[in-house]
């Protein structure tokens, strides 16, 4: 990368071992079921995640939209987090397209839901209330420093939604973050849920695509559901390639993401003018001292002058997320644009 961007991990170029694979990959039409490239991308994603199907879609937002319209029917009510990707960012798909009620609870800041908190939402059977179907989780939780969710604590909220005959989905764009830094193997990690999502194009840096995983009756459902959104791809086999050589070759080195990431804290903590807490993955927020005198867009500005993108959300807020693209000479300019910036 010619800049230094770590606005997102999404910003992530697929790598050469991707556009060879995807150059040579045999394709035919998915929508025939006939693409054995994007077959054996869901075989092994069915193979990953444990559960007994998956299902190629065009994005981590289609994902969980098709899972929440597969899980509950329009009226339902659907429990997550105040700060989860499907209330706060993905244009109300929930409620515009499926009639679903999003039910939020707080997130607390390991990205979790009190259990307490959800038992007391589960409605009662009374006509007067929306049915409660649905419990929805993310792993790893973008807007809490990207902090993985345990077995333990996904296995407890499961076991919640069993006794009470509800749903469990997980938004796991970064699941494999989470699997990584938590040294738990997916299928375990997500034995509780009834549905995950995962992103290829996040860390894992394929271009396009997110995997739909669950029961073959699930996924029976949610091929229709695809279709009906038009997201049924030709010959998508192209992109589920990458997909492939994302799942064989870039997962266990998001560990190396997370180590750059807890040095990138470390070296932006010994500025005066940020607060950094510590990054649990590949995602570091910090805040600007609002006494530093620069505004955050002076930071932003005087940042992207040195050649460093990272985000910004709220006044004093920043998010910076490291990659496959981001080494450490990367690692030593930012902080050394952060040092000019800062510093003079
Ligand atoms: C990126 C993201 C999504 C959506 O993925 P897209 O492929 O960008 O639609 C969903 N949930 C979380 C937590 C994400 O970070």
């Amino acid at each position: 990368m010619n800049t230094i961007d770590m606005r997102s991990d999404t910003v992530t170029w697929p790598t050469e071992a991707m556009r060879t694979a995807m150059a040579q990959a045999e394709v035919g039409d998915d929508v025939y079921g006939d693409d054995p490239t994007i077959n054996r991308l869901q075989a092994m994603s069915t193979e990953r995640s444990g559960k007994a199907a998956a299902l190629f879609v065009p994005s981590g937002t289609m994902g969980n939209l098709i899972a929440f319209l597969v899980h509950c029917q329009r009226g339902d009510e659907a429990i997550l987090g105040d700060l989860a990707h499907p209330f706060l960012y993905e244009g109300g798909g929930m409620a515009a397209l499926g009639g679903v009620q999003p039910r939020t609870l707080p997130t607390a800041p390991d990205g979790t839901l009190a259990l307490e908190d959800i038992q007391a939402a589960i409605r009662a059977d009374d006509p007067h209330y929306p049915i409660t179907r649905l419990i929805a989780l993310e792993n790893t939780h973008n807007r809490r420093n990207g902090v993985p969710l345990t077995k333990a604590y996904i296995d407890e909220v499961g076991q919640l939604a069993k006794q009470h005959d509800l749903k469990l989905h997980i938004d796991g764009a970064r699941i494999f973050n989470a699997a990584v830094a938590l040294g738990t193997p997916l299928a375990e990690l997500v034995a509780a849920a009834d549905s995950v999502t995962f992103c290829l194009s996040k860390g894992l840096c394929a271009p396009v695509g997110s995997l739909l995983c669950g029961s073959e009756d699930f996924i029976a459902r949610a091929l229709r559901l695809r279709k009906q959104l038009g997201g049924g791809m030709r010959q998508a086999g192209i992109l589920a390639a990458a997909g492939i050589v994302a799942l064989e070759e870039m997962v266990e080195r998001l560990a190396e993401d997370h180590a750059r990431a807890a040095a990138l804290a470390e070296g932006l903590a010994a500025f005066e003018a940020l607060s950094v807490p510590t990054p649990h993955t590949n995602i570091v927020r910090f805040e600007l001292n609002p006494q530093a005198g620069l505004s955050g867009e002076d930071l932003l500005a005087g940042l992207a002058a040195e050649g460093v993108k990272i985000g910004m959300g709220g006044p004093w807020g920043f998010r910076a997320v490291t990659h496959y693209w981001i080494d450490d000479a990367a690692l030593e300019q930012t902080l050394a644009a952060f040092s000019k910036v800062l510093q003079g």
